[in-house]
């Protein structure tokens, strides 16, 4: 840090600022994580500075050497990790690689005229020409993907991403009683929609998928089965998900971050079926640039990391930590949806507390415990207020949080919530209780005036 500080000192504070803020408050965003010494000094490295495009000896630069070896090292622990047939693990972000993936499963399936009439076998082949086609060709793909307030990620096939445009979407939700995956609505939704792609995965679904049902659903409808398993990649890593639970045997292409649950460094990652490979590994320069050689290189300590029998103790743990979040909330009166957790994460109603999500995030952070707002399927209060909050214990727990702590976050969460419901409503204004998480221990300070 002192080399940093002379250069540019402000952001030598930044760091120390994050460090310390890391260090006093409760991590519980269910996308976060803390990545171990190795993975984040493997990142500082010279590794950094090296041109690679292309893929392992087969590179558009010279002197890569040691770029193949950390892109070779990380692919091979992953295909071991996952047991799948092939892993490129260039992408920079979970977004490139849902990006990677579906190039790749444009470039195999679409059976465009403006391919057959180019004579082109991929579309890396294609004229400007054959492009203009193409894209009229393609107009009518489709993926069908769980819908955002059933907990889908913007990716799958929405707006604001590329992939809604790339694609006609459709989107499956949960059961409006239960709050779980109906995969017979699934069904019927692929049997009208007849997508290209089924999209299955999520950033908010707080249960298991079935992916060997998944499969057969596509299967039925021509689909091919991709997977964005961003989120629980380390239950899969740690065999906590295994049989009809583990994607990798049942879809055709499986997407992830490498530094969510997985804990390792800031990246993605796409898993695939052979008949996928050649396309997936065009991932640049088709909408990648240069690999990272220093991220690839603490991807490969990250996945050697979770190929330790210590990692799947710790994905148990996460799964466990869950659990006990999830019951002490419950038996603390809060409501969640699908009324527990089979995963890493909880995802609360915060509407008992007369309180938008917004409000819940904001005087839960007040009080050092960092979560983020998030609908609830079918919110009244949008996307942006929301009536929820998302709990995820990966973090905590890389910390050595066990049950009987997430029990105690579980009560601090409940003390907060309840004080910041608008009690002075009447008078025009409201009060909260603030706390300060000290040693574990929530200390009520002074009453201050929400954002009500
Ligand atoms: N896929 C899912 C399911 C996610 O939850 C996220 C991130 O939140 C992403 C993809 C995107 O990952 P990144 O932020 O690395 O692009």
């Amino acid at each position: 840090l002192q080399v940093i500080e002379s250069v540019e000192p402000t952001v030598a504070g930044a760091i120390r600022g994050e460090l310390a803020d890391q260090r006093a408050s409760l991590k519980l965003i269910a996308s976060e994580n803390y990545a171990s010494p190795a993975t984040l000094l493997t990142m500082g490295t010279w590794l950094s500075d090296k041109y690679a495009e292309g893929t392992v000896g087969h590179r558009f630069y010279a002197a890569c050497q040691n770029i193949d070896t950390v892109e070779q090292a990380a692919a091979e622990h992953a295909k071991a990790l996952f047991g799948a047939s092939h892993a490129y693990v260039q992408p920079h972000s979970g977004i490139d690689a849902n990006l990677v993936a579906f190039w790749a499963i444009l470039a195999q399936r679409i059976e465009s005229p403006a391919l057959a009439e180019a004579g082109a076998k991929h579309v890396n082949d294609l004229t400007e020409d054959d492009w203009q086609q193409l894209r009229r060709a393609m107009g009518n793909q489709r993926a069908l993907g769980m819908s955002l307030d059933a907990g889908g990620h913007l990716t799958h096939g929405f707006r604001p991403n590329i992939s809604g445009k790339m694609f006609e979407q459709s989107s499956y939700g949960t059961d409006p009683e239960t709050g779980l995956l109906d995969y017979d609505a699934v069904r019927a939704t692929a049997r009208e929609f007849k997508p290209l792609v089924l999209i299955a995965g999520y950033s908010a679904y707080p249960r298991k998928v079935n992916f060997a049902t998944m499969r057969e659903i596509a299967d039925e409808v021509g689909a091919v089965l991709m997977v964005d398993m961003a989120h629980f990649a380390g239950l899969v890593a740690g065999k906590v998900f295994t049989g009809d639970f583990d994607p990798v045997p049942h879809a055709h292409v499986v997407t992830t971050t490498t530094h969510k649950s997985l804990r390792g460094p800031r990246g993605g990652m796409v898993l695939c079926q052979p008949e996928f490979a050649d396309s997936v590994d065009r991932g640049c320069p088709m909408v990648l640039g240069g690999p990272l050689g220093h991220v690839m290189a603490a991807k490969a300590v990250a996945l050697a990391e979770a190929r330790q029998d210590s990692f799947r103790a710790h994905a148990q743990d996460v799964a466990d930590n869950a659990v006990a979040l999830a019951e002490g909330l419950s038996r603390r009166g809060v409501r969640l949806v699908t009324g527990g957790t089979e995963n890493h994460l909880v995802l609360l109603d915060v509407s008992g507390f007369g309180i938008t999500g917004r409000q819940a995030e904001s005087a839960l952070l007040d009080s050092g415990i960092v979560t983020n707002r998030n609908a609830i399927p079918r919110d009244p209060n949008g996307a942006w207020y929301t009536s929820g909050v998302r709990i995820g214990t990966p973090a905590l727990t890389s910390r050595g949080f066990g049950t009987a702590e997430f029990d105690r976050v579980a009560e601090l969460i409940v003390d907060v919530l309840t004080a910041t419901a608008p009690t002075a409503a009447a008078s025009g204004g409201s009060s909260k209780a603030k706390y300060t998480i000290a040693d574990g221990v929530a200390e009520k300070t002074h009453t201050a005036a929400d954002e009500l």
